[in-house]
């Protein structure tokens, strides 16, 4: 069997999808091939939480942005809860609030605003919190349910799009213009390659020159506490993991501090993360392992350092655990994404930090304009 498009996704994770979005809002022909019938990777294991503040200042900061505003743009078309908007960051050690402090004085805090307890207080129930400084507040993030938002976004893509969709198909090879698919050929004037943490399935040499690891990552969910949370919440441990803060020479201070205080919860990755679900579940995380070949196992000490740093940050939220998993990213320690033309008009494009949901659709718009000249012949 043979089949023609204009172009085709490999991986129907967040950054495939976003690029046949882009690929089909050019009036392409588009085809989305995964080896599973439905997303099952990194897309629908991760909080939903797509972050503007707090991503590394310069490029990652600015995609973020504009991924936000088409999330924002096609949920209530898709069909898309937003479950959360914004996001709350608790400055309890003072060397957080420097931390918080010297960040309001970049250019990445537009939108955002530094708050007392109290003025915190007046917007949400506060009780469950642990004692804090002061709190950073910004407007940009929203919050979806990811293992609901990609078979959504996948139907609408489907409906709204024409988008048509191979699953339980594993892509076997790939050549310009044609790829050997465990159900036949496909040709595409256009190859967009966005296989995630698949290390040694297509391409493995290109993934190998961009020095991509996988990180594995420890999440929970817990039972609804009886509280509501308007925003998501982070605490100190991310401002020493966020680039968007990290990378402040403040953070270095509070990065001391927290190895002295916190070494162990440090040495497994470990930071705050708690987002809320419609049903008043709670989704909190996570750890990081970084390995080419991490093994599936979920730590039992691992989630007992995560729920401590919940305990730390919101007590008043530790409630039992009612689904844990693990999910893997790609990672590389060369740079957080890379696009390549690996070979005439294919074109692979890897998030490699653990931000795809937060900046996914604005590299697959980037990523198919560029291949503008390709695309040209499928016109
Ligand atoms: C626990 C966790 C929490 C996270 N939290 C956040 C967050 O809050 N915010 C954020 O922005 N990001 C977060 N991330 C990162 C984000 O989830 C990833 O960056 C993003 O999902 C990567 O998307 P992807 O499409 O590249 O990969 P995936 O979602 O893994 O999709 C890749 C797809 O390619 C398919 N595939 C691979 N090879 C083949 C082949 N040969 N043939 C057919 N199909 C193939 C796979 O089956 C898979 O479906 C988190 C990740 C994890 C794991």
């Amino acid at each position: 069997m043979l089949s023609r498009y204009d172009v085709a996704v490999v991986g129907m994770g967040i950054v495939g999808l976003a690029h046949a979005l882009a690929a089909a809002r050019a009036g392409l022909k588009v085809v989305v091939i995964d080896r599973e019938p439905a997303a099952r990777g990194a897309s629908i294991r991760n909080f939903g939480f797509v972050t503007v503040t707090g991503q590394a200042r310069g490029e990652m900061w600015g995609l973020a942005r504009r991924a936000r505003d088409v999330w924002a743009e096609i949920a209530p078309a898709a069909g898309i809860a937003v479950e959360q908007s914004g996001l709350t960051v608790l400055a309890h050690r003072p060397e957080a609030q420097a931390v918080l402090e010297a960040f309001m004085t970049t250019e990445m805090a537009e939108g955002c605003a530094l708050m007392s307890p109290q003025a915190v207080a007046d917007r949400m129930d506060v009780t469950g919190l642990a004692p804090f400084r002061t709190a950073l507040s910004s407007t940009h993030e929203l919050r979806v349910e990811p293992r609901l938002a990609l078979p959504a976004l996948a139907t609408w893509l489907r409906d709204r799009w024409g988008v048509a969709f191979m699953g339980a198909t594993t892509v076997l090879n790939c050549e310009t213009g044609r790829l050997s698919t465990s159900r036949g050929e496909v040709t595409a004037e256009a190859i967009f390659i966005c296989s995630g943490d698949d290390l040694n399935g297509l391409f493995p040499e290109v993934l190998a020159r961009h020095q991509v690891q996988r990180c594995k990552l420890q999440m929970l969910r817990l039972a609804d506490p009886g509280r509501r949370l308007p925003t998501p919440i982070m605490a100190d441990l991310s401002l020493a993991r966020y680039e968007g803060y990290a990378a402040l020479p403040e953070a270095q201070i509070l990065l001391g501090r927290l190895r002295e205080e916190r070494g162990g919860l440090l040495d497994q990755g470990v930071h705050l993360i708690a987002v809320q679900s419609a049903d008043g579940s709670l989704v909190v995380g996570d750890s990081h392992e970084y390995d080419a070949s991490p093994d599936p196992f979920q730590r039992r000490d691992v989630d007992e350092l995560i729920l401590q740093a919940l305990r730390e940050s919101m007590p008043g939220y530790d409630t039992p655990a009612i689904e844990r998993w693990i999910g893997f990213y790609a990672w590389s320690p060369l740079h957080p994404w890379f696009t390549e033309e690996v070979l005439p008009g294919v074109h692979m494009t890897v998030v490699t930090c653990g931000a795809g949901m937060s900046t996914g659709f604005a590299i697959g718009e980037r990523v198919v304009a560029a291949a503008n000249v390709s695309l040209k012949g499928a016109a």
